[in-house]
C-alpha cells in the first residue's frame, strides 16, 4: 500500500511534469513554427488535427520525404505514465519485459526511464521517428491518447499538395495559417 509521503510525491511530480509539458510544448511549436523554412505569417502549412487521426500507419510512407516529416508527439499532461503503457509495448502480449521483441516502435524512437516506482515518463526520439503511429494506435488500446502525430515544420517541404492528405482516411490533414496555434493535444 503506498504511503501519504509517496503519494504527496508523485503528484508533485506529475504536477511538475504537467506544467513542463506545457511549456515544452508552446516552446517547441514556438520553435517548429520558426524551424528552417522561415514560415512568415500569412503561409499556409500543412497540420494533422489530432482529434481526427486514427493512427492508420499512412503518415510513414506517403510522405513525399524518404524519412516521414510526421513525428510521434505527447502530451505529457494527459499521460497516465503507466507501467505497462500499451503505446510502449505490444498490448497482445501483456507483458512488462523491455526486450526488443514486445516493444511496438520499430526504430527504437520510443524509451522511457523511471520516475517513481511503478510511473515511467516515455520520450520520443523525433531523429529515429519516422511517424508509423504504431504507439499512437497502442496508447488508444489501454490508454488515453497522449501519444499522437503531428507534422513537423521544421521537417516539412510545405508542398503544395500533401501527398499524405490525399490518402489519409480520415481526413485529418488541412492547411492552416502558420500564425495559428500548433495543433497540439491539450487538456
Ligand atoms: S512507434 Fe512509430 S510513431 Fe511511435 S515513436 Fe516509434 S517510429 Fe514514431
Ligand atoms: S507537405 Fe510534403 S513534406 Fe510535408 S508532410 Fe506532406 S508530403 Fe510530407
Ligand atoms: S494518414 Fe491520417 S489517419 Fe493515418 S496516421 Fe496519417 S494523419 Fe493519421
Amino acid at each position: 500500500m503506498e504511503t501519504k509521503e509517496t503519494e504527496t510525491t508523485r503528484r508533485a511530480f506529475l504536477k511538475t511534469c504537467g506544467r513542463y509539458s506545457v511549456v515544452a510544448g508552446l516552446a517547441g511549436a514556438a520553435g517548429l513554427l520558426a524551424g528552417k523554412q522561415q514560415i512568415t505569417g500569412d503561409a499556409l502549412v500543412w497540420q494533422i488535427d489530432p482529434h481526427k487521426c486514427i493512427g492508420c500507419g499512412v503518415c510513414a510512407y506517403r510522405c513525399n520525404k524518404l524519412i516521414s516529416a510526421v513525428k510521434c508527439f505527447h502530451t505529457y499532461a494527459m499521460c497516465g505514465y503507466c507501467d505497462l503503457c500499451t503505446g510502449f509495448f505490444d498490448p497482445q502480449l501483456f507483458t512488462r519485459d523491455e526486450g526488443a521483441e514486445n516493444q511496438l516502435c520499430p526504430t527504437d524512437a520510443f524509451s522511457r526511464r523511471e520516475v517513481e516506482f511503478p510511473y515511467f515518463e516515455y520520450i520520443i526520439d523525433h531523429d529515429l521517428c519516422v511517424g508509423c503511429g504504431k504507439c499512437v494506435d497502442g496508447c488508444f488500446t489501454l490508454g488515453n491518447g497522449s501519444l499522437y502525430l503531428q507534422i513537423s515544420q521544421s521537417e516539412c517541404l510545405q508542398c503544395n499538395q500533401c501527398a499524405i492528405a490525399l490518402y489519409c482516411p480520415t481526413k485529418a490533414i488541412a492547411q492552416i495559417p502558420a500564425e495559428k496555434a500548433y495543433l497540439l493535444k491539450q487538456v
